[in-house]
């Protein structure tokens, strides 16, 4: 990958001074671009896609959404001219949107956590996947015989009283399988992971924003837990 990813160290950093590195036109009035850094998070995991501003002292564009496609971070702006490559730009995110998503992530994984300390996955339900956007859930493998919304609820908001640490880093599989509360299927074994983990409860591998503290996502409500086709669909709002 071309772009370094400041926002996996550091989920806090709200602008950038980065160069770009290529341009590619899209629709009318709109071109992707490559840069050598960002701060900008690409849609993945869940979580959703930054957005925010690119500006010079010759040229400024709207980003409104940012992907990975290739293995590569593309900004997509609109613009009514492109910017010429090897330009350097400042990038300032909407940062209202993305703390919300950090907290909505975050939170997502509160409720996990949560599910784990109950005694429910990983065995009885095995974590598939989440979305933590405008309508949050995380979806599991299996069913349960009974309703654990009251009882999850409690358990989450437990965490977020505690103010529990969230810390996050790179280590090698062999490392993050010691202290994992489960591994999704199909990491890579070769390459260093980066690991989320909640301080006392245990680590995941993840590769999205999170806030710092079990207390900055705040309350957090069970709207509803359904079963569908053999999954449990976890409903969850802050
Ligand atoms: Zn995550």
């Amino acid at each position: 990958m071309k772009t370094q990813e400041l926002y996996l160290n550091d989920s806090y950093l709200k602008e950038m001074e980065a160069k770009i590195l290529e341009v590619q036109p899209e629709a009318n009035g709109r071109y992707r671009l490559l840069l050598d850094k960002t701060v900008f998070y690409p849609m993945g995991g869940g979580q959703p896609t930054d957005q925010g501003k690119f500006t010079s002292a010759s040229w400024s564009a709207d980003v409104y959404q940012v992907m990975m496609k290739d293995g590569e971070i593309w900004h997509c702006v609109n613009s009514p001219t492109p910017p010429a490559a090897g330009l350097t730009v400042h990038g300032a995110m909407n940062w209202d949107r993305r703390y919300k998503n950090m907290r909505f992530h975050s939170a997502g994984h509160v409720v996990d956590f949560a599910v784990f300390l109950l005694g429910y996955s990983p065995k009885t339900l095995i974590p598939l996947k989440g979305d933590h956007g405008k309508k949050p859930y995380i979806v599991y493998q299996g069913v349960l015989g009974k309703d654990i919304r009251g009882e999850l609820e409690n358990k989450s908001n437990e965490l977020v009283e505690k103010d529990l640490k969230f810390s996050w880093f790179f280590q090698p599989f062999a490392d993050l399988e010691k202290e994992a509360i489960y591994l999704q299927s199909g990491l890579p074994t070769n390459k260093p992971l980066r690991t989320l983990k909640l301080e006392t409860v245990g680590a995941v591998a993840d590769g999205g924003t999170q806030v710092r503290s079990t207390k900055e996502v705040g309350k957090i409500t069970i709207v509803s837990v359904e079963q569908k086709d053999g999954n449990t669909i976890i409903k969850y709002l802050l």
